[in-house]
């Protein structure tokens, strides 16, 4: 029996200073939101949540370069959700020298930021050119050295490719220098957004054998399996596709004045009808694996739910399926939500 468990509300208030190549959510194509519609409407929502026991979140897209004024409302609206929110991604945001860097972490700090989390694409040319930002490289160490000299913890999230791996040991080393990280995690691009474009790049069953010891202990590799490797794994998994889902509701600009003047009980319960009826239709892991797998692919994929995302693309885009674009872009809003659920009031 599937529930929807969750709702959370999407929406993008700040503009993404990166034009990454890999970009997860595939460009910023969310319109820009005013912040005082955004932040109504999550307002109207978490607290309708709260009353209706229902899990309703919120999420910003792009980043979180947000003013001093605007983070308290986001830290007390996250407490209000139940969100845990003492950490912030710091990709995308606009570029500040070290010192600017210190005063903006310093002031979030002392409001309850812990830990701080930078996505890095190799050396200085390389993750320059990744990120389509010259001196992107120079600002991130500035960016991490201010946040090591407040005690904050940092996160390191590298992406390693064919063209970059070859430099993380190097990457390893200059991040060594600045401090020690909380943690820090290498692996291969997600199958999401443009990164879908980038699969020339994607590492493959050779390449890992390559990988020194200094570079994988960052890595997973038990879960480093290419798509013929899953294959074998997956095609006759019983594993069937979660019943608990969450699915995100996208503000799109056009849909605000609805969100905010309409009911919130009609607006959900139309809008999860809607996901669950097409979340029924999608096939278990084991039936797209048959119908969609490349079993001579030797293209590394980490963990399973990263090459079921590549399995699902080639059923949303296979036309003997019938799958519109309004349909896909129900399903693309949809994720598991096994984790159990707060509900508050
Ligand atoms: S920082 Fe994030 S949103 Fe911005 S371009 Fe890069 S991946 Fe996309």
């Amino acid at each position: 029996m599937i529930a929807v468990e969750k709702v959370n509300i999407w929406g993008r208030v700040t503009k993404c200073a990166h034009r990454c190549r890999y970009c997860l959510q595939g460009g910023q194509s969310q319109p820009l939101l005013s912040w005082g519609a955004y932040a109504e409407t999550v307002e109207k929502y978490v607290r309708w949540g709260n009353e209706n026991s229902m899990s309703v979140g919120f999420e910003l897209a792009s980043n979180y370069d947000l003013t001093l004024e605007q983070y308290k409302w986001y830290l007390d609206m996250s407490a209000l959700a139940g969100k845990l929110s003492d950490s912030l991604l710091m990709g995308g945001m606009r570029m500040r020298t070290e010192e600017e860097m210190r005063i903006w972490l310093a002031e979030r700090k002392e409001l309850g930021l812990k830990k701080v989390i930078f996505s890095m694409g190799g050396t200085e040319p390389h993750h320059d050119a990744m990120n389509r930002r010259k001196g992107d490289f120079q600002y991130l160490l500035g960016a991490q050295k201010a946040a090591f000299s407040l005690g904050l913890d940092v996160e390191q999230r590298i992406f390693i490719t064919k063209e970059n791996m070859d430099s993380m040991d190097g990457l390893c080393c200059v991040l060594d220098d600045i401090g020690k990280p909380f943690r820090r995690s290498i692996y291969p691009l997600h199958f999401r957004g443009y990164a879908m474009d980038m699969e020339d790049a994607r590492l493959d069953e050779n390449d890992i054998k390559n990988i020194p010891e200094s570079v994988m202990q960052y890595m997973m590799p038990d879960l480093l399996l290419s798509e013929r490797q899953w294959a074998v794994q997956l095609c006759e998994s019983s594993e069937q596709n979660p019943e608990k889902i969450g699915f995100f509701l996208y503000m799109d600009g056009k849909n605000t004045e609805k969100l905010l003047s309409g009911s919130c009980n009609e607006i959900i319960e139309r809008a999860g009808k809607e996901v669950a009826e097409e979340y029924a239709k999608l096939p278990s892991i084991a039936e797209l694996c048959r119908r969609y797998a490349d079993t001579s692919c030797r293209r590394i994929h980490e963990g399973k739910s990263k090459v079921y995302a590549l399995w699902f693309e080639r059923y949303i885009s296979d036309p003997s399926n019938g799958i519109t674009p309004q349909k896909a872009s129900v399903l693309h809003s949809i994720y598991p939500a096994e984790k159990s659920v707060i509900h508050k009031i």
